[in-house]
């Protein structure tokens, strides 16, 4: 049967590496489930979590704590976002600046959406950087710091061809961004082209596919058609009926994500970056089907084996 084609092997969880993405909360509430989510995943031992950086640098203040409270209570190693959209250079050179300061050693580093919302057209200030391979730069001229970006497996909608877009890729990696993050996307095959195309075009550095676990069909859907994220119909079909049932939607959401990278470990991929939506459930048991486990968790499977 098609579902049980990938067994678990004992030793993918020694190949697979992963990351978390968090957005920083926005109120105490959303601060606790945070961190719920911080605590249940930290045993995971994930190579680094970011956390992402508000439209127009509005969570600039939000990110900030959010990375210091991670570096300052948990062993986690941590990412922060950064984009560049309405702010001139001395300004988002002041923000690496503080970054920097807090103890931040890497970055994500965006363009960023434009601040009228996305699909309206971009325009870079006056004075500022013009796009995520400018940004690089300035970080790279700033210290030593771990550089990731974007791409866009589906490529970004506002790059008219795959061309272009692999070539914006190109100039963020020749400024020194030293791994990419994909967008989410559903249909692996879509991926594999994307990193061919890349490796064509001479770019070797990791691009790691950015996995989104569905907590919200509806709203995935949604967002997907505003950012060029195809959701295939055999997608639809699964959470056809669920919008009312968020336990069988779960249950579904953790088999169509766990399928979805067992089937790039099979295709070879090592890395995963998850997109956590500040919930962990859903990525833990991801995780733990493809070998990704607590010390604890081992340790209990051992003493009971
Ligand atoms: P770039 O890499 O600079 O450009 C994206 C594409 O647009 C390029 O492929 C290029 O071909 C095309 N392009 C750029 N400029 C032009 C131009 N002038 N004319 C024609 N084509 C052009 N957003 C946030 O606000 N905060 C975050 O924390 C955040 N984190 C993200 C993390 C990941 C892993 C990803 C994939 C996206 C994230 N985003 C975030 C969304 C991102 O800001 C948007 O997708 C944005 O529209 C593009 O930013 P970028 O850095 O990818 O752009």
């Amino acid at each position: 049967m098609n579902q049980f084609r990938f067994s678990r092997r004992p030793d993918i969880g020694d190949k697979v590496r992963v990351s978390f993405e968090f957005f920083p909360p926005k109120n105490d509430e959303m601060e606790a489930r945070l961190w719920d989510t911080v605590t249940r995943l930290e045993p995971l031992k994930p190579k680094f979590v970011s956390v992402t950086y508000g439209a127009g640098g509005s969570t600039r203040e939000r990110t900030a704590r959010t990375v210091g409270r991670i570096l300052k209570e948990t062993s986690l190693t941590p990412a922060a976002h950064m984009t560049c959209v309405d702010a001139a250079r001395h300004q988002v050179d002041a923000v690496i600046q503080e970054f920097a300061e807090l103890g931040v050693k890497r970055f994500v580093a965006l363009r960023g959406d434009p601040a009228a919302g996305v699909g309206t057209a971009y325009r870079p200030h006056a004075d500022g950087y013009a796009n995520g391979a400018e940004l690089v730069g300035a970080m790279r001229d700033a210290g030593d710091f771990d550089i990731s970006v974007s791409a866009y497996p589906e490529k970004h909608p506002e790059s008219p061809d795959f061309a272009t877009d692999i070539d914006m890729l190109k100039r963020k990696v020749d400024n020194g961004a030293t791994r990419a993050i994909t967008q989410f996307f559903f249909d692996n095959d879509l991926y594999e082209r994307y990193v061919e195309r890349a490796r064509r075009a001479g770019i070797y550095i990791p691009i790691v596919p950015g996995i989104l676990p569905v907590h919200n069909f509806t709203q995935v859907a949604n967002f997907s058609a505003r950012c060029g994220a195809l959701v295939p119909a055999w997608l639809a079909e699964r959470f056809e009926g669920l919008q009312n049932d968020p336990q069988t939607h779960a249950l579904v959401a953790s088999a169509v994500a766990a399928e979805q990278v067992l089937d790039l470990v099979e295709r070879g991929v090592g890395d995963f970056h998850f997109y956590t939506m500040n919930r962990a459930d859903l990525v833990f048991a991801v995780c733990h089907m493809i070998g990704i486990r607590s010390h604890e968790a081992e340790a209990a499977g051992s003493a009971a084996a």
